[in-house]
């Protein structure tokens, strides 16, 4: 119990962080952002009991029998009953759950994060029950669920239990192998000229510092704590290979990709429409950013390397550009502003602001995210603002979560009340949260004359702009990465790593023998093959930006676009994003949305012009 309880604690602080998209190295370096809890593909913390009530569950379901001659109709009213069943178990737990969360960080009361834990535990030993399980699979191969509903909430529950489906003894070598690394993980230190240091101190010797050399060490030291787990975190791929392999699967990598509604070979389709888009503007940009950085060093572009680069994995734009919005937002108060866009747009959130946690205080989360009690509309959020551009982005991305929340339509039955997908909310979220740095936005909020909001659109438009490409191009390091390392774990994953580092990113590998560096980035370790969600959900923010543009306000050019004050954004986003919720499959409801499947052509528009 107390092990299995370890790894719930790992679960909920990747439930929590919900701040800007990057895992933000000072805020959240073992913490990947924005990930509700009920999506991480979690094979290294799930359980396997078989509860008393499967029994129950399973006389119950005798009884559909009763409908002679319509399999179908017999099958829909077993599915019925089984839905009826389950709500009832898992609805009042995932309340409590939440509720204990909410107080947990609130407050940073240790019985409030156990209290949370127990329920958790409760709920995946829902999901892990086997013969629930099977009558699921059977239903859903049977073909006799027809009704659009029916099929949603079948498929929602068959994944659910599916990703939850390992046995007791491979859990517990799961459980085992994802501790050990963690432990390794949280314990271990760098060292630079054999002297220890924090991450704190690498990343501001990456920011500041001159010393090409110091530069070096400092990068390698980041580095060093992939050597360290690499081979505890090969066997944990392997053992997730072989939970995945038992329910049928090639390995886990597809296992998470279809468990998580997508598909591989659709993600392929779009990561390499976007690599192909991004790959000769992401060269001229870096080009002009290796001409900045090589004469801040004194040296010549072409021996740059990948500590020279202010970002131990290159995933964020060096400072050169960085332009401080503060100086806009220190005497304003960031939680009117978005009170006050927000209801502009006809997505009033006052009731949520109301209910929600905003400042900060002693004991506190200190980063921010959105929350949902129940699903009758207690919906939160946990912000410490302060009026900086950095929590107006953040307080415009957590009131994107929970506007999505909100207006889900109450009428839709439990299961459905929830976004499309992960990475959809995250979109809304995404699309909201750009305005704290959009120049129009700015003008107009905060009242700005003209000469303001050329200065701003100047050096805002080329950071937002190279920071979106930077993140796309590291983005396909990361999913290319993780594919193939689940497809064959037993190659030469360093070289592996150095390949795409070089093909997608353009930074040249150290000479010398490769080490393991790559297996620093925690989430192989936390959030395995999650990451492709943060692109996909800058993907359709954008996407959604391009209709409301053109399709909703009718304008030909998005310039000084920023659609303060416009109900039509809101009116739209509600009804054909919000309200469905998870009514359609993620890609239908974006087709219902915009007219189109999900495509990386209105990114690249917005920010590769
Ligand atoms: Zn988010």
């Amino acid at each position: 119990m107390k092990r299995i309880l370890l790894v719930f604690a790992k679960q909920m602080k990747l439930k929590i962080s919900r701040g800007r998209r990057q895992d933000h190295p000072q805020t959240s370096l073992r913490v990947p952002p924005c990930i509700p809890l009920k999506w991480i593909s979690a094979m290294g913390g799930l359980l396997t009991v078989v509860t008393q009530s499967s029994l129950v569950i399973v006389a119950v379901f005798v009884i559909p029998l009763f409908f002679p001659g319509c399999g179908s109709v017999a099958k829909e009213k077993q599915l019925e009953r089984f839905i009826e069943i389950h709500i009832a178990k898992v609805e009042p737990l995932t309340t409590k759950a939440n509720l204990a969360y909410w107080d947990a960080s609130t407050t940073g009361r240790p019985v409030d994060y156990l209290k949370h834990k127990q329920f958790q535990l409760k709920i995946r030993q829902i999901y892990s029950d086997p013969q629930e399980y099977a009558l699921l699979k059977d239903m859903k191969e049977s073909g006799q669920i027809r009704d659009a509903r029916a099929v949603r909430q079948l498929d929602k529950l068959y994944y659910a239990y599916l990703r939850n489906q390992i046995e007791p003894e491979l859990l517990e070598k799961l459980v085992d192998s994802d501790n050990r690394i963690q432990e390794k993980y949280n314990t271990f230190r760098g060292s630079m000229d054999g002297k220890k240091v924090t991450m704190s101190d690498i990343y501001t010797i990456l920011t500041t510092e001159k010393d090409c050399r110091k530069r070096e060490l400092a990068w390698r030291a980041s580095k060093q704590v992939g050597d360290a787990i690499v081979d505890d975190l090969v066997e944990l791929v392997k053992l997730r290979n072989k939970a995945a392999r038992k329910v049928g699967f090639d390995n886990y990598h597809t296992l998470s990709i279809v468990t998580g509604e997508q598909n591989a070979n659709e993600l392929d389709r779009i990561f390499d429409e976007l690599c192909e888009l991004t790959s000769e503007p992401f060269a001229r940009l870096k080009k002009e950013l290796d001409q900045i950085l090589a004469e801040s060093y004194g040296i010549a572009p072409e021996d740059l390397m990948p500590w020279h680069y202010h970002d131990p994995f290159f995933q964020r734009t060096p400072l050169v550009y960085d332009l401080d919005l503060d100086i806009y937002y220190k005497d304003q108060d960031v939680k009117e502003l978005a009170e006050k866009y927000y209801a502009g747009i006809g997505l009033p959130v006052d009731d949520i602001l109301a209910r929600s946690d905003l400042y900060d205080r002693e004991g506190k989360y200190p980063h921010a995210f959105s929350f949902e009690g129940d699903r009758h509309g207690d919906v939160r959020i946990l912000c410490n603002l302060q009026n900086t551009e950095r929590w107006m982005e953040t307080i415009l991305h957590e009131l994107g979560h929970a506007v999505y929340s909100k207006y889900h339509n109450r009428k839709e039955p439990w299961l459905l009340k929830e976004p499309a997908h992960s990475f959809t909310t995250e979109a809304i979220a995404m699309f909201f949260g750009r305005l704290s740095r959009n120049a129009a936005w700015m003008q107009q909020m905060l009242e700005l004359p003209e000469a303001q909001r050329a200065k701003i659109e100047k050096v805002s438009t080329k950071y937002t702009r190279f920071q979106q490409i930077l993140f796309a191009r590291w983005a396909m390091v990361m999913y290319n990465f993780e594919k193939q390392l689940y497809a064959e774990p037993e190659q030469d994953l360093n070289t592996l790593w150095w390949d795409l580092v070089e093909k997608y990113q353009f930074i040249r590998r150290p000479s010398g023998p490769v080490d393991a560096g790559w297996a620093s980035k925690l989430h192989f370790t936390t959030a395995p093959c999650y990451y492709h969600n943060y692109m996909m959900g800058e993907l359709l923010a954008s996407q959604l930006y391009n209709h409301i543009v053109h399709k909703v306000l009718m304008l030909k050019s998005d310039e000084g676009v920023s659609y303060v004050g416009d109900r039509r954004v809101g009116d739209y986003l509600r009804e054909k994003v919000l309200q469905p919720g998870a009514l359609y499959h993620w890609n239908e409801m974006i087709e219902r949305a915009t007219g189109e499947s999900l495509t990386p052509k209105y990114f690249v528009n917005q920010f590769i012009k």
